[in-house]
């Protein structure tokens, strides 16, 4: 079935928040997403649900958001996707935006797929890159997404439904604060608590080594040069020292060095910090497309022509198990 299409307006961007906070990834989309509402000529909107979520409204003024959609419910409290579904369906089939833009976390993977579905219209998932294709009448919004295991990036659009909708990896864009007044639409919507299937129990957090990389201003990376799983340390103690976190190429996970969570590259995390030093790493492009944003890059190389020196804002030649020791303990004596 195809829509009107003339009928939606507005980028919208999902709010995703858990124990009172707001997810990053929701207030890089409503940066990104600002962007494309000014190309389009429209309006930049944060939606969500929730037990209480009128709270989010300063924060996301802060970030640029000039409607804030919402509806508040006890039954909302801990996330569920029916009930999460049933009252976004209700904002979105009643307001119609063009786009939705969603973050690819597994609650957003969940949501934006039901939701989808019920709207009968397209998903891109784990879009990395967003554009207006100005060529065309409807100037449809172009998302772009690794494909055939990360070789090709493939870009698709949505012709003929409405709205568009797209769930972003984490990282990919920056949240830049652009405060604007935010206007509130609060919505009712009645909830048959009975007629919710799963229920919820009881919350139990489990241990996982999982970290958000992009959350970090500091990232101090290390690749297949550092030469063991002992030096990690290395690793992680310069970005003690300097406030950050580490992270590794892919070969150091394939070695069973580090967790696949700590990895930066087409197939890992995206990151942009203010500085990432790359130590042992040789700039393969697969991990540039994880890193290549970041605003001051330090390659420390044994190799003069490691293509990762073609990137770096400085590069440092030589070991980097011994410098980077050297660097910790400058840094301890500040
Ligand atoms: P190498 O390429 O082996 O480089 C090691 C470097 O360390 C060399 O430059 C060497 O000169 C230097 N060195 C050695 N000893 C020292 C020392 N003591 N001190 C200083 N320097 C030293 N890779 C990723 O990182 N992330 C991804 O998400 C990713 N996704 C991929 C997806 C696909 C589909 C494919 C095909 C590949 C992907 N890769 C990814 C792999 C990528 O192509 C490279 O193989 C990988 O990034 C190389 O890791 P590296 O730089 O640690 O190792």
């Amino acid at each position: 079935m195809t829509h009107n299409i003339r009928e939606y307006k507005d980028v919208w961007v999902f709010i995703e928040h858990d124990n009172g906070r707001i997810e990053h990834v929701s207030l890089e989309l409503l940066t990104k997403g600002r962007q494309l509402a000014k190309d389009l000529g429209c309006k930049i909107c944060a939606f969500t649900v929730g037990d209480k979520v009128e709270i989010f409204s300063n924060k996301l003024s802060e970030y640029g958001a000039e409607k804030f959609y919402f509806v508040e419910n006890p039954v909302l409290k801990e996330y569920r996707t029916e009930p999460y579904r049933d009252s976004l369906l209700y904002l979105i089939e009643k307001y119609k935006p063009e786009i939705i833009l969603i973050g690819a976390t597994t609650l957003g993977r969940d949501i934006a797929a039901t939701l989808a579905t019920k709207l009968d219209t397209g998903l891109t998932a784990d879009t990395t890159a967003l554009d207006i294709d100005f060529e065309s009448d409807a100037k449809n919004l172009l998302m772009t997404r690794p494909t055939f295991g990360g070789n090709l990036m493939a870009v698709i659009y949505c012709p003929d439904n409405r709205p568009q909708m797209s769930t972003v990896r984490p990282g990919v864009f920056q949240a830049i604060k652009d405060p604007v007044n935010i206007e509130k639409i609060r919505e009712e919507f009645e909830f048959f608590e009975d007629k919710i299937p799963k229920k919820i129990l009881e919350r139990v957090k489990t241990e996982s080594d999982k970290v958000n990389l992009s959350f970090y201003d500091v990232i101090i990376a290390g690749g297949r040069g550092i030469g063991k799983k002992e030096n990690i340390k290395l690793l992680e103690d310069l970005a003690r020292t300097l406030g950050g976190t580490w992270a590794v190429s892919r070969k150091v996970v394939q070695m069973g060095w580090a967790p696949y969570s700590r990895q930066v590259g087409q197939t890992g995390q995206t990151v942009h910090p203010k500085i990432y030093i790359a130590a042992g790493i040789s700039g393969a492009i697969q991990h540039l497309a994880g890193m290549k944003s970041s605003e001051i890059i330090v390659a420390i190389n044994k190799d003069p022509h490691a293509p990762i020196f073609d990137i770096a804002t400085y590069g440092i030649v030589g070991d980097a198990i011994e410098i980077l020791p050297r660097l910790t303990q400058f840094f301890s004596d500040k």
